[in-house]
């Protein structure tokens, strides 16, 4: 969390005209939430958050901006001190909690990490061009497909799965590692067969990968993939509905995880508690401000898909609205 001192025009004045330098009074607090590429749903979650933040800077003086990323770029961050917040898939949340992804958490288990909320759900979303010949997950092998960028929580997601399948990354005619900003374009320029991305719907990326070229979702139902989801609480099978976009008329049927939101106990109470209040005093606006934010239910956000303990600044405002 960075510190800056703002001056006020009455203490300038308090302290005589003579003096040239002035004593700081009032302490504004800049804080940074890293979300992920701008097409995607968490650019637009670290923006609405921080456009209800902003809104109240002259009561709470914290200022919010936010920066791209992904979910294990933005708990390492976390966790380097660069970024006061995050957002982060609730399978590399239980991670780094837990220790248990030594290669996307070299540090080992990050048991100060601390969750503050959920938002929304996070299928496991695989896009293919019409032309390609993929129809189900299973045919994905052999073809040129964007596994993801380092850093991206749909990039760890896919190792794990790809590990279950027993896919290596040369069983792909190309595994290429564009950011999801640009593996639409990539799709529609036929650099690649297919995309997979963990998001939440309905977002930018595939809207720009369905309307821009012939391409349409892909069911990702299998055996292994049923197991996967039943077998860690930070999955489950989940539906991306029919009509969504155009090409893909009927429900795909995936598995998926919760896209929350995290913190860590070096983040400052105080912060937490005002960024909290500034989401959920004003719950109505922030559901209006994406689509998948929607049937965001405040009771449901302070417990599904959170693995680390809640931090304590977001306790002490749910336990005021008698939620816990
Ligand atoms: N789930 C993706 C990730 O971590 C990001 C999705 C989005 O940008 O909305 O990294």
């Amino acid at each position: 969390m960075r510190k800056f001192f703002t001056v006020t025009a009455a203490a300038t004045a308090a302290l005589g005209g003579a003096m040239l330098t002035s004593a700081p009074v009032q302490a504004e607090q800049f804080i940074t939430i890293g979300t992920g590429g701008q097409t995607g749903v968490y650019y637009q979650v670290g923006g609405a958050i921080c456009k209800l933040v902003n809104r109240g800077t002259k009561k709470h003086d914290i200022k919010c901006t936010h920066t791209t990323g992904g979910s294990t770029k933005n708990i390492n961050g976390i966790q380097a001190g660069d970024l006061d917040m995050g957002v982060a898939q609730s399978d590399w949340q239980y991670h780094a909690y837990n220790g248990t992804a030594p290669k996307q958490f070299p540090k080992g288990a990050f048991k100060e990490l601390r969750a503050v909320f959920s938002v929304h759900p996070e299928p496991f979303t695989v896009v293919a061009r019409a032309d390609s010949g993929i129809k189900t997950f299973d045919d994905l092998k052999g073809k040129r497909v964007n596994v993801g960028n380092p850093g991206s929580g749909q990039r760890g997601t896919m190792e794990v799965v790809m590990e279950k399948m027993g896919w290596k990354m040369g069983d792909f005619a190309l595994a290429s590692e564009l950011k999801s900003s640009e593996q639409s374009a990539a799709l529609c320029d036929n650099k690649i067969d297919a995309i997979v991305f963990t998001v939440g719907h309905p977002n930018g990326s595939i809207k720009e990968a369905t309307t821009s070229c012939e391409a349409n979702l892909v069911n990702v139902d299998n055996d292994v993939i049923r197991k996967l989801a039943s077998d860690n609480d930070y999955y489950a099978m989940a539906t991306i509905p029919g009509g969504m976009y155009k090409g893909s008329d009927n429900d795909t049927t995936t598995f998926g995880v919760g896209a929350t939101f995290v913190a860590s106990t070096k983040t400052d109470a105080e912060v937490v508690y005002q960024i909290v209040k500034a989401v959920f005093d004003d719950i109505k606006r922030f559901r209006k401000m994406h689509p998948a934010f929607a049937n965001l239910d405040p009771k449901k956000m302070i417990v599904n898909n959170l693995s680390a303990p809640l931090h304590e600044g977001a306790v002490r405002y749910y336990k005021e609205q008698g939620w816990m």
